[in-house]
């Protein structure tokens, strides 16, 4: 973990990059085009895009344009919950890779744990995976009953699980059960959408013990805890300030106080409710 392109080696060998730029409402068209070039530029290596986000021509766009080879970019897309199953997941990808320009993603998952259909649409992973068009699979959104759930009759290990996680969710159970299976986890919503926890005492006193930003200190905490982030901006100097986080380490007993700010408490939709969204 010493720069902007360290990176993590999953199960199969593939190397993810412990930062990447989420692109959660991020416009289609200039918009997402300025925050992927931007940071490209700045030196960012993934990208973290979802068909229902609707801005994958940007990205693809963006991505063929920046002069970054592709084969140095870790692309990540998600199926949507709408295009779950076996076939429809088949064409889903099809789509994303048309509109993403390219002719293989680097991690494909599926976006929620849709019930009756997540262990079908995983077989349709485990496929792309088998033909070579993807490089990693994975899930997002799985809590521990979902993930026991679909080991149980998968053939390909899920290599990574996306799901919400920060200081006041920082999901240690869900850590612990897939460490121990060698699943990479990776936080959406690392900075809790911008919100209240730039505020949080601890997070104040440690930003201005470390010389660094609210958002650096949790950024940081991210990845010295094992966790892949993916923080989301189209602002140049905050792409720029989420990425600065390879220069400082955060003690031991000051990762602690992060981990005991926990409340289980989630800005986004609780897993088992995704149908509610
Ligand atoms: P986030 O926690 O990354 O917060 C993003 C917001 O925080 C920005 O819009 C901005 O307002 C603010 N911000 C960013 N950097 C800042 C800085 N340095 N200082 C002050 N404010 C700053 O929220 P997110 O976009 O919800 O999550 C990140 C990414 O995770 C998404 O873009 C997407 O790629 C992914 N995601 C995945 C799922 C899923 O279901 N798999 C769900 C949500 C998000």
């Amino acid at each position: 973990m010493y720069d902007i392109q360290s990176a993590t080696t999953l199960s199969n060998g593939v190397k993810m990059p412990w930062l990447g730029l989420g692109v959660y409402k991020a416009q289609e068209g200039e918009e997402v085009k300025r925050a992927v070039r931007t940071a490209l530029e700045v030196g960012y290596r993934a990208i973290d895009t979802a068909a229902i986000y609707e801005n994958e021509s940007g990205v693809g766009e963006a991505i063929q344009e920046s002069g970054v080879a592709r084969e140095h970019i870790f692309l990540t897309t998600k199926v949507w919950n709408d295009d779950q199953g076996y076939e429809s997941t088949l064409q889903a990808f099809e789509e994303s890779l048309h509109k993403l320009r390219t002719d293989y993603i680097d991690l494909y998952l599926i976006h929620w744990p849709v019930r009756g259909k997540y262990t079908d649409t995983y077989r349709a992973l485990e496929k792309l995976y088998k033909d070579g068009r993807v490089r990693a699979i994975g899930v997002s959104n799985f809590h521990i009953h979902h993930l026991e759930e679909l080991l149980k009759g998968c053939q390909i290990q899920p290599m990574v699980n996306q799901v919400e996680l920060h200081p006041m969710l920082s999901q240690l159970e869900l850590r612990e059960f897939c460490r121990q299976r060698n699943i990479q986890m990776e936080a959406w919503s690392p900075l809790m959408k911008g919100g209240d926890i730039f505020q949080h005492s601890v997070i104040q006193e440690l930003a201005q013990k470390y010389g660094k930003t609210p958002a650096q200190v949790i950024l940081r905490w991210d990845i010295q805890s094992g966790i892949v982030t993916i923080p989301k901006s189209v602002t140049p100097s905050r792409i720029q300030e989420n990425s600065d986080i390879f220069d400082f380490t955060i003690s031991h007993e000051d990762m602690k106080k992060i981990d005991a700010i926990n409340k289980n408490e989630r800005v986004g939709t609780n897993p088992d409710k995704y149908d509610t969204m």
